[in-house]
This record gives C-alpha cells, sequence and structure tokens, in this order.
C-alpha cells in the first residue's frame, strides 16, 4: 500500500527497505555514539532512493566496495533531513557509517545521579512518533516494516538490551558486546534500546521484569499480573506472535507512561507506586502487540487506530481481571482527563479530531488523550450497538486480516463498512472521526463507586466536610475522580484539609499528586509549594507533569518561580518535555 506519509521523505515509488544490519558504539563520556547500518531493499534499485535523517553526520556510503553518492537535503524542524543516495544500476543492498550528537533526538543520555541506583549512566531511546531518523537514516514512516539485526557495544559493566531477541554477549576490551535479533518485520518507530546497570526477575516463561538493581523487587511485585494479561489478550485477539513479553522499568523522566516496543515494554518507574494501582498500564502497552505492533496505523494522522484499539483492548482485559465496576469507574476518569484536553485544545479545536491533516504538524505538539480516549469510547458505542459478541468475532477477522500490515482510518472504514455495515446505521462514526468535540451519541457511564464520589465531592464543596471514615475503601480512582470533581480553586483552607484526609504527603500515585498539587497552586494554598517543587524536579510521564508546569506558570504567587524552576530541572528532563515546556513558557510570556 502506498499511502503517503506527510512526516516522512520516504517516496513510495521508490524500493521499500527489508532488513537492517546494525552495530552502534555508544560513547557515554562524549554521548555520542557511532553507528554502522548494512540495509536489505526489497527490490533493486536503479536510481535514487530518499532516507529521513534528523541531525545525524553521514559519514561515509557505499555498496559492496563502491562508493555511493550522497547528498542531504534542507533542514526541515519537524522532519530533519532528506537523505539521497544515488545508486549504480541493480543496488538492493548498501552500507551507511554515521555519528550521532549528544542531542539525538531519539536518545535520552542520564548521569549516575539521575538513576535509581546512583552508581553507574543510563541511556534509553524513544522513536515515536519520528525519532527513529535521529538514530539512523531510514525510511521513518510506520507504512514500512524491517527485520534487524544488531550488536551494541557499551562500557563495562553496563547491559545493553533492546526490544528484540537476545542472541548472546561477549566483551571486546573495555566494551560488552550484545547481540539480538528481530525476526518479525517492524516500523521504524518500535526500534527501541537501552543501556544501564539493569538486572531482572521472570514473572513466567515468558515474560521477565528488567530494572536497576534497587527497583526489581518492587517492579516483580507491582506487575506480577502480566502473564495473566497477556493470557486474556489472547483470548480476545489470538495468538501471540512476539514470542516473549518482557518489561523494561525506565527512570521517571521517561516521558511517556510507557512505550509499546515489540517483545520488550518501555515502562516508567513512576508506576511502581507499591499498591498495583496502575497495572493497566501493562494491560495497554501489551495489546499494542496486537494493536499497533501488529496492525499498524500508516502515518501518524491515523494514531488513534493504534491507541483507541489498544485502550479499548485495555479496558477488556481489566474487566476481566477487575470485573465491571472497576472499567467503569475508570471510563469516568478518562473522559475527564480526554475534556480536560478539549479544554487545552480550544484554541486548535481540529486537534479533538480522530483524524485531521497533519502536514507541517508537529506530532509532539499534538499529543493528547483524544486517539485513546475518544478512540476508546467510538469503540465502547459500536461494541454497545451491535453486540460483544458480534464485535469479537468482527475483531478476530480485523486482526487476522491485517496482521504484520498498515492501514489508514479510511481503510479501516472500508473494512468496517464490508464486515458491520450496521454500526453505521446506529453509530455517527464518521463525525466521531473528521468532527472536532464529544457527539451527542456519547457513550453514557455510571458506577455506584462513582455516586459514592459524588455524593462525597458535593458536599466538601458545599460546606467543607470531609473525613477519613468516609474515604475508608475507597479505591484510588476513586480519589482521582473525586479530585477531578473539585471547581477550577478552593479556599486554601479546603486544600489544607484535603492535603490532610488525602494523606497526601504519603501518596505515591503520579496521577493524583498532580491532580492535587495543580488544584492547591491555582488555589494559592502555599504550604505545598516545597513538595509541588519537588515533584517537578523528580519529573515525571509527560501529560500529568504538564498539567502541574502549566499550573505553576498560571497561578499568580508561582508565576515568577516558573523559569527558575524550569532551569533547575531542564536537565533531568527527556528532550521532549524541554520542548514541551519551553513551548508553554513562551505561551504564558514567561
Ligand atoms: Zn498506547
Amino acid at each position: 500500500m502506498t499511502a503517503s506519509d506527510p512526516h516522512s521523505y520516504r517516496d513510495p515509488a521508490q524500493p521499500s527497505i527489508r532488513h537492517i544490519e546494525f552495530d552502534f558504539t555508544f560513547d557515554f563520556r562524549n554521548r555520542t555514539t557511532h553507528g554502522r547500518a548494512r540495509y536489505s531493499l526489497d527490490r533493486p534499485s536503479d536510481g535514487r532512493l530518499f532516507l529521513d535523517t534528523h541531525a545525524i553526520q553521514i559519514r561515509r556510503a557505499q555498496t559492496g566496495e563502491t562508493p555511493v553518492p550522497w547528498s542531504l537535503g534542507e533542514a526541515d524542524p519537524i522532519l530533519g533531513q532528506r537523505l539521497a543516495l544515488q545508486f549504480p544500476p541493480g543496488t538492493a543492498e548498501f552500507e551507511i557509517d554515521f555519528q550521532l550528537p549528544p542531542t539525538a533526538r531519539a536518545l535520552q543520555w542520564m548521569d549516575a545521579s539521575q538513576t535509581a541506583g546512583g552508581r553507574h549512566p543510563f541511556m534509553y531511546s524513544q522513536c515515536q512518533a519520528i525519532h527513529a531518523r535521529s538514530l539512523f537514516p531510514c525510511q521513518d514512516t510506520p507504512a514500512v516494516r524491517f527485520t534487524y539485526r544488531a550488536r551494541l557495544h557499551v562500557p563495562k559493566p553496563l547491559v545493553g538490551l533492546m526490544a528484540a531477541a537476545p542472541e548472546g554477549q561477549s566483551t571486546q576490551g573495555d566494551l560488552g558486546v550484545f547481540s539480538f535479533h528481530m525476526p518479525q518485520p517492524i516500523p521504524s518507530y518500535l526500534f527501541g534500546l537501552a543501556v544501564g546497570d539493569l538486572t531482572w526477575r521472570d514473572i513466567s516463561a515468558r515474560c521477565r521484569i528488567y530494572a536497576e538493581p534497587p527497583l526489581i523487587e518492587a517492579a516483580a511485585w507491582e506487575f506480577a499480573e502480566t502473564e495473566q494479561m497477556l493470557q486474556i489478550a489472547e483470548g480476545l485477539y489470538g495468538p501471540y506472535l512476539w514470542d516473549r513479553y518482557d518489561l523494561l522499568m525506565l527512570p521517571r523522566s521517561f516521558p511517556y507512561g510507557g512505550m509499546e516496543n515489540p517483545r520488550l515494554t518501555f515502562a516508567n518507574a513512576i508506576f511502581l507506586t507499591g499498591d498495583r494501582a496502575d497495572t493497566s498500564l501493562v494491560a495497554h502497552e501489551l495489546a499494542h502487540s496486537w494493536t499497533g505492533n501488529l496492525v499498524t496505523n500508516a502515518s501518524w494522522e491515523d494514531f488513534w487506530l493504534n491507541e483507541g484499539w489498544t485502550t479499548y483492548a485495555e479496558f477488556r482485559i481489566c474487566e476481566r481481571l477487575y470485573g465491571r465496576e472497576y472499567v467503569e469507574l475508570a471510563a469516568v476518569r478518562d473522559r475527564n482527563l480526554l475534556f480536560e484536553d478539549y479544554e487545552r485544545f480550544r484554541p486548535t479545536p481540529q486537534y479533538t479530531q480522530l483524524k485531521f491533516p497533519m502536514q507541517g504538524v508537529d506530532p509532539e505538539e499534538t499529543f493528547s488523550r483524544v486517539p485513546y480516549y475518544k478512540g476508546l469510547f467510538l469503540l465502547m458505542l459500536i461494541e454497545q450497538s451491535v453486540g460483544r459478541e458480534t464485535f469479537d468475532a468482527f475483531i478476530h477477522g480485523y486482526i487476522l486480516d491485517h496482521a504484520f500490515r498498515s492501514l489508514t482510518t479510511e481503510q479501516f472504514l472500508d473494512y468496517l463498512r464490508h464486515n458491520l455495515p450496521q454500526a453505521f446505521d446506529r453509530v455517527a462514526i464518521e463525525e466521531w472521526i473528521y468532527q472536532p468535540g464529544y457527539p451527542a451519541d456519547g457513550p453514557v457511564f455510571r458506577s455506584r463507586a462513582f455516586e459514592a464520589v459524588e455524593v462525597a465531592a458535593a458536599a466538601f464543596i458545599a460546606d467543607g466536610r470531609l473525613t477519613q471514615a468516609q474515604l475508608a475503601g475507597w479505591s484510588p480512582d476513586q480519589i482521582v475522580l473525586f479530585l477531578q470533581q473539585m471547581p477550577e480553586t478552593l479556599p486554601p483552607a479546603a486544600c489544607r484539609q484535603l492535603d490532610r484526609v488525602l494523606d497526601m504527603p504519603h501518596c505515591q500515585r503520579f496521577v493524583t499528586q498532580s491532580l492535587f498539587y495543580s488544584l492547591a497552586i491555582r488555589s494559592g494554598y502555599r504550604a505545598v509549594w516545597p513538595r509541588a517543587e519537588a515533584l517537578l524536579l523528580a519529573s515525571g510521564s509527560r501529560l500529568s507533569l504538564m498539567r502541574l508546569f502549566r499550573a505553576v506558570a498560571q497561578a499568580p504567587w508561582t508565576r515568577s518561580k516558573a523559569r527558575a524552576l524550569y532551569e533547575r530541572a531542564r536537565r533531568g528532563y527527556h528532550p521532549l518535555t524541554q520542548q514541551e515546556i519551553e513551548r508553554l513558557l513562551v505561551e504564558e510570556g514567561l
């Protein structure tokens, strides 16, 4: 299929990359990377081949012993530079030697002091959406899939890890050499690697958790249900096709909750809360093994196909594991989070469409919960309208018919029209996808647990009444919902009471912390400042972090502190988080 991707220089008329053999050497002292990649194409090329690059220094390109002439185009702030290679007739294999700067957008380098162990540095990659091109020249579009082998050269005693099958390790002088093989074809955005002081625990025959030594026990306990979740997902979607499902715990500065790199989900250590409140993260990431990694959005304009379907599967897995009440409450929570983004996108309502044109738009700038939760609610609505049994049969066929392929929203709609036409009679599907806002037929969720929250929140807002006894037996999500029910601001005395009753000084859950401290800052409850500041300095996944940073940048009493706080925190933030906070500070005139 040849749908064009607005975020790639790839020319669909040219051959596609089919396999790559990588060699990477990581220099932790200078934070530079030397790479060599040998490419195989799906058919011989007689002419030019365009690849995506971002700030990569090309040293040499050749086919066999013959040098390949190359040129780099003008640098576009979003897309980077087009690398044009000029091949002799019949070229199907070629090699590129390159160097990456310390600022390579896909990599975060961390000092020992920024890790949980504090003894060794750490580095990891994040390629989604369009950052693989800063790690190696490639056709950086989800429409192209390739297999690969890779060798990572890392300083001893660090461990190299990839979202691929390990193929042994050796040493070369003072370097450890770790080899990997990825036999299933992946799009470039699912390329993932990490280097650090890592250890592991097996939690089943095919699930292992990797983490820094001080985190390993907590991580193995927190995510002990992973194998069970995998089995539920197989019931929903069909057999798991990636052999192993392992998890890697990343530092709190990771800009996302998790990233579904195949075989090895990258998960933020912020979710080690000690009460399994956020295990739905793993249900989500492992569901991507089907929706996203197997059936892939053709471009970032179709991102909701990855995220909407995966969030739907996450809910189905959690329903089987934790019951209907749990997911009804989570649906109310997530609808509130969705509306928070609608509020943020008030000046750009097109970003609340499931699909909108992204020519000239940075996918990082539009990253939000819309593809996740608006996509989820559309799929829930379709399920409700046709019945679960019918919908499940459709899902099985959908996965089977598109495995290891990419598709556009329009191809999905054609498939839906063909295989589930009755869905269109009952749901305004095109309005859900192509119109901003939240359609009137959106699903309504009720839950007894939520009603208890509503009653308590209304009483508290009316007369400030709230006791610990009222909260006895509440789930962590009920606390989140309670905070979401609060008005924009409260009297500082009410914040103080919430602080005490919710026992915020001991709260470990980042979404709860972010909601409470944002409310407290907007309300001028000054006692929270040292804790809010410490939380921002410890950083965390991007959407919750941005909520809190926005409150600091907007509240009259904290506004003047925002820039200085950012300067102190910046070094610990991921480059994507830095970029987003810098944009926020400019917007706020700071
Ligand atoms: Zn996802």
